[in-house]
């Protein structure tokens, strides 16, 4: 991991705006710039550039940061920070607006001198992890291809009369087994009636002996996030279940065919909903087409309607359209992508043929 590199990149940002340091407080950009992965920590992103953490890191700092000094704080993180600042003669310090609340910030601002300035600065770091290292790219790789593994046997739970929660659980049995951190986020099983919700979290609810049930999972291996949603077909599908599944499958491949660097998130999103229009479905298709994702599950860039961002290479971004019908079913399909100059690098590799499981 290039942290060095990510640094020089972030102070160079800073510098574009006349700022003379950032105070990191979200894990996920301390854990980019630095290396740091426990709980407590503080990074002063500045030209001389400190890593605060408590006693109980001291050892794990000293094995884990690089390219900054590290510096155990014993009387509070916040005094720390604005002893160094004053130290090194740091005036116009940002923060992580989106990140900190409304009483840390006050805290912060106590501490601070008279003589400097809190400047609010949002999406710094996340705009420079968008863009994805040859490096992480292959951890992501790593860990869409544990919770590909786990889809075939994951299938095996799938049966009439079973719970919801009881599908997760295996699920997340098998996945800490296969060396899983933990999973990206709270696993969804929707089956039934339960399938036209689109966050349909795993609950009580147990799996009909007919229709759909979506999956959608992912795990966290060496730091890094995968994200994917197949919807199966518990029985024989309708004439019109079948229709609807096939819509949203030519709706995430035309999103997929429309991904290249230097075309604008809201294209890719476009491309979904137009796909959807055709088949009269795209009133039900509700959120977003996808997201960026890597330390944290969703991340920059958004694949909304109407966004201007500009896909570049070594962007991960999801493709999920997904059509959900209220109080009669739903069907998603997720995959996870790299942008490349010419087009993309689907990475996951679980078949989207429609499965009708007896
Ligand atoms: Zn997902
Ligand atoms: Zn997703």
């Amino acid at each position: 991991m290039d942290f060095r590199g990510r640094q020089k990149k972030l102070r160079a940002a800073l510098d574009q705006r006349k700022l003379d340091a950032l105070v990191v407080m979200h894990l996920p950009n301390v854990r980019y710039l630095c290396g740091f992965t426990g709980s407590a920590g503080v990074l002063l992103a500045a030209p001389r550039a400190v890593f605060f953490t408590d006693g109980r890191y001291t050892e794990q700092a000293s094995a884990q940061v690089k390219g900054v000094r590290v510096s155990i704080a014993t009387k509070g993180m916040f005094p720390a920070v604005a002893a160094a600042c004053a130290k090194l003669g740091l005036k116009r310090i940002a923060i992580e607006s989106e990140h900190l609340t409304v009483a840390q910030c006050s805290d912060l601002e106590k501490v601070l001198g008279k003589g400097t300035k809190l400047v609010r600065l949002a999406g710094a770091v996340e705009e420079l992890r968008a863009e994805k290292e040859a490096v992480e790219i292959e951890l992501l790789r790593n860990a869409v291809n544990l919770s590909s593994r786990l889809f075939r046997p994951l299938l095996k739970a799938l049966r009439g009369g079973a719970a919801e929660s009881a599908v997760a659980g295996k699920l997340e049995f098998m996945a800490r087994r296969a060396g899983a951190e933990r999973m990206s986020f709270e696993t969804i099983v929707a089956s039934g009636k339960r399938s036209a919700l689109p966050h349909g979290v795993a609950s009580a609810a147990k799996l009909p002996a007919q229709g759909f049930v979506v999956l959608d999972y992912g795990v966290v291996l060496d730091g890094y996030c995968s994200d994917m949603t197949r919807t199966v077909h518990l029985g024989k599908a309708s004439a019109e279940a079948r229709r609807l599944y096939l819509a949203v499958l030519d709706a995430q491949q035309a999103a997929i065919g429309a991904v290249r660097a230097g075309v604008t998130a809201g294209e890719i999103d476009r491309a979904a909903r137009q796909e959807l229009k055709r088949a009269r479905l795209d009133r039900f298709f509700t959120h977003s087409t996808g997201h960026g994702v890597g330390l944290e599950i969703h991340e920059f860039p958004r694949l909304a309607a109407g966004s201007d961002t500009i896909l570049r290479p070594g962007m991960v971004i999801t493709i999920e359209p997904g059509v959900y019908l209220p109080g009669k079913c739903g069907i998603r399909i997720e995959d996870m992508l790299v942008v490349t100059e010419r087009g993309y690098d689907v990475l996951t590799p679980v078949s989207k043929e429609l499965l009708e499981l007896n």
